[in-house]
């Protein structure tokens, strides 16, 4: 069965008021007229997508307008109809969502020439900082493709699989939609190593199917003991990890899916963190828990802003089981991620990007995580450097710019920050060696401030050069000063 117009509004998840419901089936006849007639490759009629596309944007959370132009995203592409005839009918708001839309269809990102791709990317990059909601549609767009991709030529499916793998799962990652990005993943997976999906998707299924049972046991025993102590449950369900994570696990691991304990985990959803810990107590009343599995994601959240209670126990029969505790505003936000501030907060209108990007939002750091720099950071200060802590929150609360490598890599960095920055945000090395640099291919000087969007060549010398005090004064990152500092250290420049 395919979805309908009357899903898409089930799936709404904020209160549909009779403008919402009107601009949604508005939108909903105005590109089904549009898209009359027209197929896709799969025999279904064309408005089967765009109902999709809004069907996947609602579930994670996203309001009527975004719907909207979820609805309508391929009509100036595919029909005769303009953008100025969608903003007479949907307002200023739904344009621009197309319109970007629009815009990024253009960017066919097949390019064998590194600058294309490069451009290509940019170009997106550029247009995420715009709008974030462009972004987050074209991702429900592309998922529903990857659903549908077997009706595309081999060659093609290759091409997208890759395409999605290499730059939208991990925009989606990024953005904290951590559904999006693991059916994403788990998709491309199967396309571009056919063999291995079948092998792990064999074994997961065979695995799954033997702790189903010890599952239920425990979900019944789980609620008989919350329900005793008056703790209401939101929800509780046993899932198995995704196909493409545990894929990865399992490389680490020497395919030995024994060594994986979270390959299932039974998640526990109840309303207040106090009903967490409570719940944590509960549990392990009644499973012995596995001793160093115990984590506390809610005192301690992870970098990218993750939280909930871990552990793992023995459960019925002796079966390794994790559990997951969190709130329901705790697993809302590791969902949908960016996607959740939809559904809490009503943001009055402004600049998206400001939003965003800007000081004292209610978005902290985790929103636009840069996790994996950060990770790094983490690994090689420690946690208790005071100045990297100071630092990390300076970085945090500027605004954030994207710059480029001249392979198409993509490094945030705050505000004005210079090459060097931009060097040790690539690696210590690149840092420790630089000579020089090109910004848009021109030399510029280090303490040069970088613009979003901008390419920037890292020029190095083949051995380690002393760093410039200067440096200290024009940097924006509390990386590269701490590098600067140990190598000013080292040179017994201080
Ligand atoms: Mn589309």
């Amino acid at each position: 069965m395919s979805t309908t117009i009357d899903d898409v509004l089930k799936s709404f998840k904020h209160s549909l008021t009779a403008e919402r419901k009107k601009l949604i089936l508005d939108a909903y006849e105005f590109a089904m007229e549009a898209h009359k007639g027209q197929k896709r490759r799969s025999g279904e009629y064309y408005i089967v997508h765009c109902l999709e596309t809004a069907k996947i944007l609602a579930d994670i959370g996203m309001r009527s307008q975004t719907i909207s132009a979820g609805l309508l995203h391929d009509v100036p592409e595919d029909t005769s109809i303009t953008l100025v005839e969608i903003e007479k009918k949907f307002g200023k708001e739904v344009r621009k969502l197309v319109e970007g839309i629009t815009k990024l269809g253009k960017i066919k990102l097949r390019g064998t020439k590194e600058e294309y791709l490069l451009e290509n990317l940019r170009r997106m990059f550029l247009a995420m900082a715009a709008d974030i909601r462009v972004m987050i549609i074209k991702l429900a767009d592309r998922l529903h493709n990857m659903r549908t991709l077997e009706h595309n030529p081999p060659d093609k499916q290759i091409r997208i699989a890759r395409e999605t793998m290499e730059i939208f799962a991990p925009l989606a990652d990024r953005l904290g939609i951590g559904e999006l990005k693991n059916e994403l993943e788990d998709l491309s997976f199967k396309y571009l190593e056919p063999e291995k999906y079948k092998e792990v998707n064999e074994m997961r299924e065979k695995n799954y199917k033997e702790a189903k049972k010890c599952l239920d046991i425990a979900t019944k025993e789980i609620k008989k003991e919350l329900y005793a102590k008056g703790i209401k449950i939101i929800d509780i369900y046993g899932r198995s990890k995704s196909l493409y994570s545990l894929f990865l696990k399992l490389e680490k691991y020497e395919m030995d899916i024994n060594r994986i304990y979270d390959l299932i985990a039974l998640r526990i959803i109840v309303p207040e963190i106090a009903d967490c810990y409570e719940t944590l107590g509960l549990v392990h009343k009644k499973y012995r828990p596995m001793i160093g599995r115990i984590k506390d994601y809610i005192s301690l959240p992870k970098p990218n802003g993750y939280q909930s209670l871990h552990t793992t126990i023995f459960g019925p029969e002796g079966r390794i089981i994790e559990v997951q505790i969190r709130t329901e505003k705790m697993h809302n936000e590791a969902e949908f991620g960016i996607a959740s501030h939809w559904i809490y907060n009503d943001l009055k209108k402004k600049s998206w990007s400001d939003y965003f990007f800007k000081k004292g939002n209610a978005l902290p750091e985790k929103e636009l995580a840069w996790v994996k720099q950060l990770q790094d950071w983490q690994n090689e200060l420690g946690n208790n450097d005071k100045e990297f802590m100071q630092g990390l929150k300076i970085d945090f609360f500027q605004h954030r710019i994207f710059a480029f490598t001249p392979l198409g890599d993509v490094i945030d960095l705050p505000e004005k920050a210079t090459p060097v920055d931009f060097a040790y945000s690539i690696h210590t090395d690149i840092g420790n060696r630089i000579s020089g640099a090109k910004v848009d291919r021109k030399i510029v000087p280090l303490d040069y401030q970088i613009r979003n969007g901008q390419v920037v060549e890292i020029l190095t010398s083949k051995l380690e050069r002393k760093p410039n005090r200067d440096w200290l004064e024009s940097v924006k990152t509390s990386g590269a000063r701490t590098h600067i500092k140990r190598q000013l250290k080292k040179y017994e420049l201080i």
